[in-house]
C-alpha cells in the first residue's frame, strides 16, 4: 500500500494562522506531515509526502499525483491522507470551537474505513479532547465536496487537527505532548488501515 501524506497549503497561503499569527497551519501541517511519513517509513511503511513544496502545491495537481499513483499501483493499493488544523472565525480573533475531526467525500468509500481508523486512534491518543463526530450517515467522519477528497480515486480522508484559532487548543498543539498525539494518531490509524484493508 503506497501511502501519501499531504499537508495544507503553502507559505504563500494568506490567512490560516492563529489571531496572533504565531500559529501557521501550513507549517505545522508540513512538520507533522513529515514526522508522519518518517515514523511509517522506520516501521517499514511505504509512505511519502504527497507535497514536500514550502509554497502551495494546487489542489488540482495534489490530486494529479495522487491519481498518477492509482493508475500506477491500483486504487486499491493507495491511500491518502490529508493534514490541515482547523478554525471557526475570520483568524482575526480568538474563538471558542475545538476538537478533532476527519473528512470523507460523500457516499460510502474506502475513505470511509480509513477515516475510521483514524477516527479510532483519535479517540486513544486525544483522551479529553473533543472528537467531533457527524453519525447522519451513520458513521463518525464528515462528508464533504473537498475538492481532493472528491477527485482522489484511492482512499482518501482529510483530518482537521484542532482550530488554531482556539487558545487551547493552539497551546495543545504546539506542545511537544501535543504534536506527539498529533504525529502518532496518523501513524496508528494508517497502520490500522493497512493492516485491515492493505
Ligand atoms: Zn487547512
Amino acid at each position: 500500500m503506497k501511502i501519501l501524506i499531504d499537508n495544507g497549503h503553502g507559505v504563500n497561503t494568506p490567512g490560516k494562522c492563529s489571531p496572533d499569527g504565531v500559529f501557521r497551519e501550513y507549517k505545522y501541517t508540513r512538520e507533522i506531515a513529515a514526522a508522519v511519513v518518517q515514523h511509517l517509513q522506520y516501521r517499514g511503511f511505504d509512505a511519502q509526502l504527497l507535497t514536500p513544496e514550502e509554497y502551495d502545491v494546487s489542489l488540482r495537481e495534489r490530486v494529479n499525483r495522487v491519481n498518477t499513483w492509482c493508475k500506477k499501483l491500483g486504487r486499491k493499493n493507495v491511500c491518502l491522507v490529508s493534514i490541515h488544523t482547523n478554525a471557526s472565525g475570520n483568524g482575526k480573533e480568538w474563538m471558542t470551537a475545538r476538537g478533532w475531526s476527519c473528512y470523507t467525500s460523500r457516499g460510502q468509500t474506502a475513505g470511509d474505513r480509513l477515516a475510521d481508523c483514524l477516527y479510532h486512534a483519535a479517540e486513544l491518543y486525544l483522551p479529553g479532547h473533543k472528537i467531533r463526530k457527524d453519525y447522519s450517515d451513520g458513521d463518525p467522519d464528515w462528508e464533504s465536496d473537498f475538492y481532493i477528497l472528491k477527485y482522489s480515486q484511492c482512499a482518501a480522508a482529510l483530518s482537521e487537527n484542532l482550530f488554531h484559532d482556539n487558545s487551547d487548543d493552539c497551546l495543545f498543539l504546539e506542545s511537544v505532548e501535543g504534536r506527539n498525539a498529533i504525529v502518532s494518531l496518523h501513524v496508528e490509524g494508517v497502520v490500522r488501515y493497512v493492516r485491515q484493508w492493505g
